[in-house]
């Protein structure tokens, strides 16, 4: 199946931070692949600009390897990339500095959209827009992509807010958080409110519980400063799983617009329950015989900060009193997988035979790998002996289903071009943040006053076995970790 297409206005991207990482692994190589598929003009503009000296040339080399090494194989196509190269520029510029930004100014043009990718450190995000304001560049066609995180506690978070909004309308400030970028995600939306099939169930009368588990296989790895300082909660809990939390359980938005959509998403973040010290689990992982542990990587022999957390809130609203939702994340752990599992409760009453009482309808929705989605119906086993009851998997497989262009288009990519669009719908708003964060602090609060200790667990494992227990003492277990 083919892909519709549909061409992006003309624009001038500036990427703060066009020599970082981020910059080099996603942003560079998904806007080549959107200049591939026909998606960005050619007359759009990519600036780099970042503290390193350089021309033009230099920064077109940077972006070459960049293509060269993240692209896959549409990166070695010379000719595409040449073209694509030809939209590129640099300019050599210091957040906190005076130098660059006249020379910037005078490459932007004035009848094109205008956005500026803060891909630098969350230190720097005040800085950009305070000189984005001074040097003549925030007009009302400007917009702003801030970067994660956003703040590290509802405190922080108001003032990044407060200062982005002396220079930024709020429609103008578009805050990433990639999951949300996600097809599968985005398809989550789609099976909910475009079927008739699930929404009538999706509610705590027919909903044991939902679980959302993103699991990685690699450790904090170089990052181990900056994730000494933040910790699975505020890396990924306070804003990847809350955003995936409220898809799953907000109320249908009367349209799918921007204001709509975040509205329900923020009811929905207002009416979590606080969580108690007792429905939570927080983890390390230990050493292996080859690899360095948490506190190794982090070189901190004493750091309490989490590389796993595992939790269970409920949401005290009319249509999930009653059906709680987990959560967990951690690093090193048995596969790389994410997804979002819906529970269904079982039938009222059982008029078969079979004894087994297990079965019953699972809906998952995959993230990662193979994003896709599975409904587990339960079914009659083949053959004769009787009526045995076995669950089988109606799967769906995104790649599989739609073609192989439907799996290329990365998060980054898709929320770039809704960026350039204008539209917002997939981005965080400033309140959403704030209530995000409003329900976190209190729980890290919590563990620091009570001088908590992560439990210890093993690389390559589910967690800490406490984290089981969160769900045996209620009846329930957690799915398997698996690729
Ligand atoms: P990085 O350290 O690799 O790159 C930082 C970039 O900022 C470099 O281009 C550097 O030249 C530039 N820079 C630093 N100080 C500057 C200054 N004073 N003025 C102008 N430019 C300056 O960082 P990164 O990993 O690319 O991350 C960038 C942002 O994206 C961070 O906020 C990070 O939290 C966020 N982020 C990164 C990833 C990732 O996978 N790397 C994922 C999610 C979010």
């Amino acid at each position: 199946m083919v892909s519709r297409v549909i061409p992006v206005d003309p624009f001038d991207l500036v990427i703060f931070g066009g020599t970082g990482d981020l910059a080099r692994r996603k942003i560079l190589p998904g806007l080549f692949r959107r200049f591939c598929a026909g998606q960005m003009p050619e007359d759009a503009r990519i600036i780099g600009a970042a503290r390193g000296e350089m021309d033009d040339a230099g920064y077109r080399a940077v972006v070459a390897g960049a293509i060269a090494e993240f692209s896959g194989a549409i990166g070695q196509d010379a000719a595409l990339q040449a073209r694509f190269l030809d939209t590129i520029g640099y300019v050599t510029t210091d957040a906190r500095g005076t130098g660059g930004w006249d020379d910037l100014r005078a490459r932007l043009r004035d009848d094109v959209v205008r956005a500026f990718y803060f891909s630098v450190g969350p230190g720097l995000f005040g800085d950009l827009a305070e000189r984005l304001h001074m040097h003549g560049m925030a007009s009302d066609h400007s917009r702003i992509v801030v970067e994660k995180p956003f703040g590290r506690d509802l405190e922080s978070a108001k003032a990044l807010n407060a200062t982005l909004a002396m220079h930024f309308k709020e429609d103008q400030i578009y805050r990433i958080d990639h999951y949300l970028g996600k097809e599968t995600v985005q398809n989550l939306m789609a099976v909910r409110f475009g079927n008739m099939l699930f929404e009538p169930l999706w509610n705590a009368q027919y909903v044991d519980h939902i679980q959302i588990t993103v699991a990685e296989t690699v450790g904090v790895g170089g990052r181990g400063a900056y994730y000494d300082k933040s910790g699975a909660m505020r890396d990924m809990i306070q804003n990847h799983l809350m955003q995936l939390l409220c898809l799953i359980a907000m109320e249908p938005p009367s349209r799918f617009d921007p204001d709509a959509v975040r509205d329900e998403k923020l009811k929905v973040i207002r009416a979590l329950d606080p969580v108690e010290s007792h429905q939570i689990v927080r983890g390390q992982y230990d050493p292996t015989e080859d690899a360095l542990g948490f506190r190794e990587h982090v070189d901190d022999s004493k750091s309490t900060t989490e590389s796993f957390i595992a939790l269970k809130c409920q949401i005290s609203n009319w249509r999930w009193s009653g059906t709680p939702f987990y959560l967990r994340t951690g690093k090193r752990l048995r596969a790389r997988a994410s997804e979002i599992a819906v529970v269904f409760k079982r039938t009222p009453h059982n008029i078969f035979d079979d004894a087994e009482t297990t079965h019953r309808n699972v809906l998952v929705i995959r993230l990662q790998p193979n994003e896709g989605m599975t409904l587990d119906v339960t079914i009659k086993e083949p053959g004769p002996g009787g009526m045995r009851l076995m669950d089988v998997p109606l799967d769906m497989s995104f790649a599989e289903a739609l073609g192989p262009d439907a799996e290329a288009t990365d998060a980054y990519e898709r929320l770039i071009m809704d960026v350039i669009r204008g539209n917002q719908t997939l981005f965080m708003r400033g309140d959403e943040v704030e209530a995000a964060w409003n329900w976190t602090d209190p729980i890290i609060a919590g563990w620091e006053s009570r001088g908590d200790v992560p439990k210890s667990y093993d690389s390559g494992s589910s967690g800490p076995e406490d984290a089981l227990m969160l769900m045996h003492r209620d009846g329930r277990r957690w799915r398997e970790i698996r690729a």
